[in-house]
């Protein structure tokens, strides 16, 4: 009886331990599962945050101000998506005249990047632009064009209007591309690549446009327009040029000039003027009725681009489109046909 009751008690000792040993284990797992599961939560929301962080850096788009309409275009054609690109000056507005108003120089300042045209094109702007370089990136296009290469404008100036020479325009893209690179390296083959492409592209164009122009004859190779834009144009596309007003609008036509213009006219027989889209007509028709008086009825060959791009959707917002329009404008006012639909008035 003695014996029973000892080994009862052991088994129930026995049966104790084992209960406790699972208990003990069971508390082990818990404790283990609940810091595992607290553990994995706290580096899953530090991950979480690090992601986040890293890709609002990579949603911050640069954000670039161009001067003029040519110039945004660029930085466009360059940038593509990774950019916000704002053109200070909006299409049709004449940049030799163009004063920055407060809120220009509130938007300037708080670009990551000023693109400018250069060579004294925004001429009431380089004050603004020079005091500006000190706090943000300044880059002007024209500067990266070797000076050998530029014409000369008078008053030891170059003249600003190397756009119209779309080879020569290509020489100023990989600066801006480079400039981008830096500003923003994770996109820096991006750039450099999309800037490659756009360049062959006006190289292209600059093929493309002179093989159209050669259809006017020779002797009816003669434009003349509101300002002197186009000598670029007139030197890469072998066209004569003259414009009424010189290389900035900022200096008035005097009669001696109209006169001697409606002397080239009259004498030449030319059968178009052009107007621009960013210059008032006045003197072009003035001109025109100089020309009338002698006896020589000289059609308005229409309406050229010249220091503005056209509104988006116009086909006439890019360079590329803009220089297009100009050739196919030009091409039926020298060769006598029916001229092309003119571009909205200013
Ligand atoms: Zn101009």
């Amino acid at each position: 009886m003695r014996t029973t009751f000892v080994s009862a008690a052991v088994g129930m000792i026995d049966a104790l331990m084992v209960l406790a040993t699972l208990w003990a284990t069971l508390w082990a797992t818990l404790w283990a599962t609940l810091w595992a599961t607290l553990l994995a939560t706290l580096l899953a929301t530090l991950l979480a945050t690090l992601w986040a962080g890293e890709s609002a850096a990579a949603d911050r788009r640069l954000h670039v101000v161009a001067t003029t309409t040519v110039v945004a275009d660029l930085v466009r054609q360059i940038g593509g998506d990774r950019l916000t690109v704002d053109s200070l000056m909006a299409a049709g507005i004449d940049p030799h005249s163009y004063k920055a108003t407060p809120r220009d120089a509130d938007r300037l300042a708080r670009a990551d990047l000023v693109v400018a045209s250069g060579l004294h094109l925004e001429g009431k702007l380089a004050d603004l632009l020079e005091r500006l370089s000190r706090r943000v990136p300044v880059i002007a296009v024209a500067d990266a064009i070797p000076a050998g290469r530029l014409l000369d404008a008078g008053a030891g100036l170059h003249d600003p209007h190397v756009w119209f020479d779309a080879g020569l325009w290509s020489l100023g893209v990989p600066a801006v591309a480079e400039k981008l690179a830096k500003l923003d390296p994770p996109h820096a083959e991006a750039y450099r690549e999309a800037g490659r492409a756009y360049a062959e592209r006006l190289v292209a164009l600059d093929g493309e446009l002179r093989e159209s122009l050669a259809e006017i004859p020779l002797e009816r190779r003669v434009m003349v327009t509101a300002h002197d834009a186009f000598r670029y144009f007139g030197r890469a596309y072998g066209i004569e040029v003259v414009g009424i007003q010189g290389t900035s609008t900022e200096a008035e036509a005097g009669l001696g000039d109209l006169n001697r213009l409606v002397d080239l006219v009259v004498t030449r027989k030319l059968p178009a003027v052009f107007v621009e889209t960013s210059v008032s007509d006045r003197n072009v028709t003035a001109l025109r009725e100089g020309a009338r008086a002698r006896g020589h009825a000289v059609a308005l060959g229409g309406r050229l681009y010249s220091d503005s791009l056209d509104t988006p959707g116009s086909g006439a917002d890019s360079l590329e489109g803009a220089l297009r329009a100009n050739v196919a404008t030009i091409i039926a006012g020298l060769t006598g046909e029916q001229t092309s639909p003119a571009p909205r008035s200013k």
